[in-house]
Formats: C-alpha cells, sequence, structure tokens
C-alpha cells in the first residue's frame, strides 16, 4: 500500500477548504486568485476553443507554441537558448511535472532532501514513486525583535551535511519559497549547489512564484550556478505566472538528460496536458514583455502584501515579511483559544496550528493554512506556531480581512 501515514490523512487543502468553513468566510488559505486572469489571455483561451487543433491531443512534450513561448521568455533568465525538442516539459500543473520527474529518476529507497517547510505534495509524489523523504528545517531566528523576514529563516549547512547518504538521489529547492516567502540567496544557492555536485545530486528548484519577488530582490536560479545545469530541473507554474491555477499549466526546463526521462513518465501518466489552455498559456507568454504584464502584477502584488502586513503590524503579531511568493507566515502561538472550544473531529490528532487555524476561521472569519502540515512529525513543532495567509486576493477583500483580524488582538 502506498497511502499510508501522512499521505493516508486528509490533506490539509480539503480539511480548510472553504467548503468546510462558514459561508462568508474570507479565504486566504488554499493559494489560488479571487480574480480571473488577464483578459487576452482568457480571449486567447476562448480563441482556441473555437479552433479544431488546440482541441486535440497536444504533442506529448507540449504545444509547440507553448515550448516555443517559453524558451523565449524564459531563455534570457537562464542566460542560454532553450532548445525546444529537448530541453522544455509541458506538464499539467507544476505539481505533475515534478511527479513525472519523481517517476523517471527515482529506484526503491532513493532518498530525496527537502526543506522543511516543504510543499505538502512532494511527500506522497516521492513516496509513491518509492523514494524516501529526508527533511531539513530552515531555523527561524525567534530570538529577532520584531518581524521576521525570509532570511531570517535559516539553513545549518552541517545539518543538511549529515542528511546527505550513500542513497541521496536529488535535492528540492523551492523558491522563491511556499510558505516562508524565502528568496534563496545566491550564497546559500552556491553552498547547497556544491553539496549536490559532491554527492552527485540532481537538484529540483521549484520556482513556480519566480514571477513574484518583491523589493528588488534578486531571484537566482540555481541551473545557473557553474555546473549545475546539468543536474538541475526548474519547474515553473501558468496557474501562478496568469492566475490560473485550475488550469492546471506548468513546465519543466532542464537537459535532455533530464527532461527525456521526464517526458517518458509524463507521457505514460498523461499523455498530454490541456491543450487549448496551453495554447493560452503560449499568448500570455509572448504577450507578456511588451504588455509589461510581469512588472504590473509585482506592483499588484506588493499593494496586497502591504495590506496584510499593515494588518499584522497593527495586531502586534509576529510575521515573516516575505520576499516573494504570496504567503506571509504568521505567528500565532500566543492565540489563546478557549479551553471548551469545540473542534471537528477531522482535526483529531492535529497540531495546535490546525486548532489555531479552525478557530480564526470560524470566529474571526479568515481562514489560513496550518505550517505544521509541512513538516515531518519529528519537526512538527517548529511549525505548529505558524499559520499561513495568502495574498493573492484582491485588495479590498484582504483590507476587509486585515480588519477582521483585528479582533485577535
Ligand atoms: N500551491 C497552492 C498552495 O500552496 C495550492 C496547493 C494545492 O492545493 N495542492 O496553497
Amino acid at each position: 500500500r502506498l497511502l499510508t501515514g501522512r499521505a493516508l490523512a486528509q490533506d490539509v487543502w480539503s480539511i480548510f477548504n472553504v467548503a468546510n468553513l462558514p459561508e462568508d468566510c474570507i479565504n486566504l488559505g488554499q493559494g489560488y486568485m479571487n480574480f480571473a486572469p488577464p483578459k487576452w489571455v482568457t480571449d486567447a483561451a476562448e480563441e482556441a476553443l473555437r479552433t479544431v487543433a488546440p482541441n486535440h491531443y497536444a504533442h506529448p512534450k507540449g504545444r509547440l507554441r507553448l515550448r516555443e513561448a517559453i524558451a523565449k521568455h524564459y531563455g534570457p533568465s537562464f542566460g542560454r537558448e532553450l532548445n525546444v525538442e529537448t530541453e522544455i516539459q509541458v506538464s499539467s500543473g507544476a505539481n505533475e511535472g515534478q511527479y513525472s520527474v519523481f517517476t523517471a529518476f527515482l529506484e526503491q529507497g532513493d532518498e530525496v532532501i527537502m526543506f522543511e517547510p516543504y510543499f505538502d505534495q512532494y511527500l506522497p509524489s516521492i513516496t509513491f514513486n518509492g523514494g524516501t523523504p529526508v527533511y531539513v528545517p530552515l531555523h527561524p531566528n525567534e530570538s529577532k525583535e520584531g518581524r521576521l523576514t525570509g532570511d531570517d529563516w535559516t539553513i545549518d549547512f552541517d545539518e543538511l551535511r549529515r542528511a546527505m547518504s550513500p542513497r541521496t538521489k536529488m535535492i528540492i529547492v523551492n523558491t522563491p519559497h511556499n510558505p516562508v516567502g524565502k528568496v534563496f540567496t545566491r550564497e546559500e544557492l552556491e553552498k547547497i549547489a556544491a553539496l549536490a555536485e559532491e554527492f552527485n545530486l540532481l537538484v529540483m528548484a521549484d520556482e513556480v512564484y519566480d514571477c513574484l519577488v518583491y523589493d528588488d530582490r534578486e531571484h537566482v536560479r540555481i541551473a545557473n550556478l557553474p555546473g549545475m545545469w546539468d543536474r538541475t530541473v526548474t519547474v515553473g507554474s501558468a496557474g501562478k505566472a496568469f492566475a490560473a491555477t485550475g488550469w492546471r499549466i506548468g513546465w519543466l526546463i532542464g537537459p535532455p538528460s533530464i527532461i527525456r526521462p521526464s517526458l517518458a513518465a509524463c507521457t505514460r501518466i498523461v499523455f498530454s496536458s490541456n491543450s487549448p489552455l496551453q495554447e493560452a498559456s503560449a499568448v500570455g507568454l509572448e504577450q507578456a514583455r511588451e504588455r509589461g504584464y510581469f512588472e504590473n502584477q509585482i506592483r499588484e502584488y506588493d499593494e496586497r502584501r502591504a495590506v496584510l502586513i499593515d494588518a499584522f503590524e497593527r495586531l502586534g503579531m509576529k510575521y515573516t515579511l516575505p520576499q516573494g511568493s504570496y504567503f506571509i507566515l504568521l505567528d500565532i502561538s500566543s492565540l489563546k483559544i478557549p479551553e471548551d472550544y469545540q473542534f471537528p473531529q477531522m482535526l483529531d490528532g492535529r497540531g495546535q496550528d490546525f486548532k489555531a487555524c479552525w478557530f480564526i476561521a470560524c470566529e474571526i472569519g479568515v481562514s489560513s493554512i496550518p505550517v505544521s502540515e509541512f513538516y515531518c512529525e519529528e519537526h512538527c513543532s517548529i511549525g505548529e506556531k505558524y499559520a499561513r495567509f495568502g495574498f493573492c486576493k484582491d485588495v479590498e477583500t484582504l483590507r476587509l480581512a486585515g480588519e477582521r483580524l483585528q479582533s485577535l488582538k
């Protein structure tokens, strides 16, 4: 049986799903937008639906138009011309792309290192493919006065080295990071890269939030560090880029030695991905630059981030200022919940953060995601102190959420 332990338990997204929460609860939980993709992108989707070819199977590699758009858009940021036939793989969301890489490369008992908190899907994606996750926590500098930033969540490189074994096959590096909002520094990535070389690891660079980096912070691609292209696969997402998380279009970028086996896996898992929405994603990437789309999107998210930060500042609770992504961690360890408060059965055995998030959702009317879900059992207590709030919502909604949260005082 593959579905055991954490993978068998009800997932956090369905526990904190709007369907389980009061109707007027503001959803800052699961990371999706309450606004539509840009009209010129949805127009392209409609156009694709009216056209015969994109209504039929795409090539398993992805529609050529999308691969060309990916090559053109991403090529400069990788400092190389990307080969559309051998270095790009379109997937059914970033998640399935990652799954395909695990299927392609993991053998029974191979170890995959991931930093905690980790995006929860990595775990079953690894174990379903015979792999063994190995957890290395980021360490929040909790003794710091006032708010933390992503930089205050640090890697203990001795600990990372100790996590390596002869079975270590891969390391996942998620930057900008979900849920911390950390953007890994060049120095951190160089140290990770050095270990990857020393232990001959594949690197999965989950960079689905690469279009959401704030304060002119530099997003460094680990694939671009010396010697790293050949061992790195970089994961991207149309859902994050174009506010279209339900489209399930993502992509892998990497050397033919990684893309070819991943394509084989992807072909046997989904055969090919949603065709008309690939066409629309292609139009999105083709026109983004001349429309100033991504710069504008960062400005909008910056404003959204400011609204939630302002609410947390007024609240006087500690939080982590994200440098990228659209999540903010709030330290909820001081929250007092009435002792006789009744929680639904599905929270039995879950951490204090699940209870705090449930309480905040039901009594304050704002949903969030408990962060212990992103930790192994042993390290759960680090995550239990935090709730993740998403700011991928319009400003008005975030303001209202911010006002409601003031009653936590
Ligand atoms: N990536 C999104 C988040 O972190 C949604 C994940 C999911 O629903 N599986 O909120």
